[in-house]
């Protein structure tokens, strides 16, 4: 493979914090070129996906043009003649994890040196991640971040055709690209994207570097979206966003999301799920409107991050403890069954424990059903990064794991109302660590696993419970 440094296009943090909030986001078509459309032809591809939801869509959409480019998608890495590394940036855990696995197919590589490896995602949109990479990882063929999946085509093109190592990461956002291919991985839950970006700027996240900032989809796209899912089958949407409650803002939408949430309710799809959900955006009306439509789930997640206001003034999460607590009451009075999932931060820098005890303190108050919660990372080119944290790491696990006890006691809790009780699944079909048990989830999110003679996959299926665990339901089909 050649090298030309002079054509690569690079990270770079600075441009990527730049915003110009008065021009929406432009809208424009993907089209592949006749000269790309058999470039894969007796190709076979394997996209390793990491990370959230929204990293799950974009691998859909890889797949989807890799397929329309003639190349056949496997799951096997070794026999692939293409890998692709879709990456998340949200933990420095997960970014050694990607860098092992990619070290470690060196020696593959030096044996099939055909074979092509490329990386994509949050990582590919960070200054040291990239030239770490250049540095080290020769068996890298191609950089491509999350602004331009649409060029994918082209890239492979200069890769395969040319010879050349390609690096081509763009640090402004660009265009909304519409129509893209897509190859769903379930075929009755579809991952919908509303918008992209983020413009919140929490000091210890690296989502509004490597994702750019807030653009929201056309409404009647996304409507588009949903109703053509539903005419193939589809069951449930996951409507998803950084910030789902801030959804039209940058295109001047009043209450833009409750707008959109109504009229994707209005299509008559049988579930409707939403992530991510900020507190400091959410208005009471999208709470009506939870209510008032049967079809929208009332199970939220909610991140709180934690539960002292030090420490979410000093992360910049925009609401007080008193405000989080006031939108879960108030959520509850309107809608009394609804159950909430949060996300915590453990040790954020310079987090006494006596703050960290109000974060016990307010899941006590919540009694969540389940939360993630992790030690902070400091990710590089984040306000976070720079400030003063003088806890030790094996204070920050201790704190986590008493942290964990509790929400596990809670989420058996709340799991314990389901014994004996008859709940309606969505089939996901056989359980992974099981295949003769089938698995789904209800409409409060919980995941059940449960025996049946007559479900399949995508059935909405009545399951009385048999045997409830901290976080899942054993049942059987009635
Ligand atoms: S709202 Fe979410 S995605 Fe945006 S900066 Fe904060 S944590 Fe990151």
């Amino acid at each position: 493979m050649q090298t030309n440094k002079n054509q690569y296009i690079l990270p770079d943090h600075r441009a990527e914090g730049k915003r110009n909030l008065n021009e929406p986001a432009e809208q424009k078509r993907f089209t592949l070129p006749a000269e790309y459309q058999s470039l894969g032809s007796g190709k076979t591809c394997c996209i390793r996906t990491y990370g959230c939801q929204a990293n799950v869509r974009d691998g859909e959409t890889i797949a989807g043009i890799l397929q329309a480019m003639g190349f056949t998608v496997i799951s096997e890495m070794e026999a692939a003649d293409l890998l692709i590394f879709n990456t998340c940036a949200v933990r420095r855990a997960a970014e050694e994890h990607v860098l092992g696995e990619v070290g470690s197919l060196k020696t593959l590589k030096q044996k099939h040196p055909k074979k092509l490896i490329a990386i994509c995602g949050c990582m590919a949109q960070e200054e040291s991640v990239v030239e770490d990479l250049l540095k080290h990882y020769p068996q890298v063929d191609l950089i491509f971040g999350t602004h331009n999946l649409d060029q994918l085509p082209k890239l492979l093109a200069n890769v395969i055709n040319q010879h050349q190592r390609t690096v081509e990461v763009c640090s402004q956002e660009g265009s909304i690209i519409e129509g893209m291919p897509k190859e769903r991985s379930r075929k009755y839950k579809a991952f919908v994207n509303i918008m992209y970006g983020c413009d919140k700027f929490c000091t210890y996240c690296i989502v509004p570097y490597t994702r750019g900032k807030q653009r929201s989809r056309y409404l009647d796209e996304i409507i588009a979206e949903v109703e053509e899912f539903k005419a193939a089958g589809g069951k449930e949407v996951q409507l998803l966003g950084q910030n789902v409650n801030a959804y039209g803002k940058d295109q001047g939408m009043e209450d833009g999301f409750t707008v959109l949430l109504k009229a994707v309710a209005e299509t008559g799809i049988e579930r409707i799920r939403f992530y991510t959900s900020n507190p400091r955006d959410y208005s009471f009306s999208t709470i009506e409107a939870m209510r008032d439509y049967p079809n929208i789930m009332k199970a939220l997640h909610l991140p709180v991050q934690s539960g002292s206001n030090e420490v979410l003034r000093r992360m910049n999460r925009g609401y007080t403890r008193e405000q989080f607590l006031k939108l879960v009451d108030d959520m509850k009075a309107v809608i009394p069954d609804i159950t909430f999932t949060t996300d915590l931060i453990v040790g954020f820098p310079g987090e006494t424990e006596a703050q960290f005890e109000e974060t016990l303190s307010l899941v006590d108050y919540c009694r969540f059903d389940s939360a993630f919660a992790f030690v902070y990372s400091p990710r590089e080119g984040t306000p976070a990064a720079a400030m003063e944290d003088d806890t030790p790491l094996a204070v920050k696990k201790q704190r986590l794991q008493r942290l964990n006890e509790k929400i596990t006691q809670y989420a058996r809790m709340n799991n314990e109302v389901y014994a004996d009780q008859t709940v309606k699944v969505l089939c996901d079909g056989p359980s992974k660590n099981n295949p003769v048990v089938l698995c789904g989830y209800t409409e409060s999110n919980k995941l059940v696993n449960f025996t049946s003679d007559t479900a399949s996959e995508g059935d909405i299926v009545d399951v009385k419970i048999t045997q409830v665990k901290s976080y899942t339901l054993d049942g059987k089909a009635i």
